[in-house]
């Protein structure tokens, strides 16, 4: 058992297990929380309300969540002098599903970013953003419902895996060097340098996670978005793994495009395809019904899921999970907006809607549809924070805490 000794779990609270592949989760799951800086207090005190009142709804009174505080970021350098303590690190594996708001990434200081340090020490290897319409959210385009997609991102590798070298370095001089001696390959002398490495076993587990999601979800169809046609070796690899494991691993649940093509029947099955990278990008604006899930390397998966998100009405509505083997991380989508800190005016649904898959996740389905649905009738209510009320006729803007009122109360 880890060293959680700084943490005190809640005594009114048991560890969630695993037997296999399967989550055991207790009627009273420890659920470690982040948080969060800058507006993730007020993020956090709204949204905790709203969990509590939905598990409470949802099982009457039979389940509910024994929340662990752990800290990160600002809080945590300002108690233990650490940015990212180990023992918080520990509960998560200990407790194996957690949630937080936005931190901080400190300038200077050694960490990269918080965020990206927690994806890579946990081995959340799949960025998860379900991307749907709320009914009367303010969207810049015309039909937002048509938008009800998944993007299973990879979270590990390709430029982000921080492989780089500062233009003018020994280091980047000695790869110029190394390419043109060994490789043949000339480099301009005064390039900086990054390596984008994308493997068999990030790309294969990726497409694995986002096939055995849509096959317990019902969904219909699987895009895998690569940039191929450029770069060969890797984003063009990243599809050809991902057919394979879509049609080794999942033969009887698939069927591929080029497969229809020659007359294979789609019925009842996932259709699997692939699509170039900056043709989805006009392709979920102008077919947006056509696509159902995507499954792509890391860079391109940055880009996809904010814009997926901005065509339904913005950041501040958009949930997110970082999902490894052993381990779920529900999170914001958003950063810490700190100039709106402590006013209690900010927008929780993306921690919100994060809870939701937080409680999908744990099976506990029925508190996740009452969030979801109060939500939406908040919406259509126009009973929204600022970020919404700015865009919209006749709406009541309300703070942060003033919202999760109105959709407790909805639930
Ligand atoms: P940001 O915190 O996301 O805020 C940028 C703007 O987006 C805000 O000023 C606000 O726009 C809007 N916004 C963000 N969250 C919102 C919400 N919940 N409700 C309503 N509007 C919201 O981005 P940033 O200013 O670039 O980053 C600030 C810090 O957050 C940095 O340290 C960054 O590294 C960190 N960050 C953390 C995460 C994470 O923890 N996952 C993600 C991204 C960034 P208006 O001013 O127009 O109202």
């Amino acid at each position: 058992m880890p060293d959680t000794s700084k943490v005190t779990p809640p005594a009114d609270g048991a560890p969630i297990t695993r037997d296999g592949d399967r989550l055991v989760v207790p009627d009273n799951p420890i659920v470690p929380f982040i948080e969060g800086d800058g507006t993730g207090p007020d993020i956090w005190r709204a949204s905790v309300r709203v969990f509590d009142a939905a598990v409470a709804k949802a099982f009457d009174g039979a389940r509910r969540v024994a929340w662990l505080e752990i800290l990160a970021g600002e809080k945590a350098k300002a108690k233990t002098d650490e940015w990212l303590p180990e023992a918080s690190i520990d509960a998560v594996r200990t407790y194996k599903v957690a949630i937080k708001g936005p931190l901080t990434t400190p300038v200077g200081g050694g960490i990269r970013s918080l965020n990206v340090t927690l994806r890579q020490i946990l081995d959340l290897y799949a960025c998860i953003r379900p991307v749907r319409y709320f009914d009367g959210t303010p969207a810049p385009v015309r039909h937002p419902e048509r938008m009800n997609v998944v993007i299973f991102r990879e979270n590990t590798e390709d430029v982000y895996a921080g492989i780089e070298w500062a233009q003018g370095t020994d280091e980047a001089r000695k790869v110029i060097e190394f390419l043109e001696r060994e490789m043949g390959r000339t480099i301009r002398p005064d390039s900086g340098i990054g390596i984008k490495p994308i493997s068999i076993t990030g790309s294969k587990r990726l497409v694995r996670m986002a096939l055995r999601y849509a096959q317990a979800n019902s969904r219909k169809a699987l895009t895998l978005v690569h940039k191929g046609n450029i770069m060969k070796f890797t984003e063009g690899a990243f599809r050809d793994w991902g057919y394979e494991v879509a049609t080794e691993e999942f033969r009887d649940a698939v069927v591929t495009e080029a497969e229809t093509w020659d007359g294979a029947s789609a019925d009842g099955k996932i259709l699997v395809n692939d699509r170039i990278a900056d043709s989805v990008f006009q392709q979920v604006l102008t077919r947006t019904a056509d696509y159902d899930m995507f499954a792509t390397p890391n860079l391109n998966g940055d880009y996809l899921s904010d814009a997926c998100a901005a065509q339904v009405g913005g950041l501040g509505m958009a949930p997110g999970a970082n999902i490894g083997d052993e381990i779920g991380f529900f999170e914001a989508t958003h950063g810490t907006a700190p100039k709106y800190a402590d006013k209690d005016v900010i927008n929780p649904s993306s921690v919100i809607l994060s809870g939701t898959m937080m409680f999908r996740h744990l099976g506990w389905g029925d508190a996740a549809d009452r969030i979801e649905t109060a939500v939406e009738r908040t919406i259509q209510q126009k009973k929204v924070t600022y970020d919404l009320a700015r865009q919209m006729d006749g709406a009541t803007k309300l703070r942060t805490s003033e919202y999760a009122d109105a959709i407790i109360s909805n639930m």
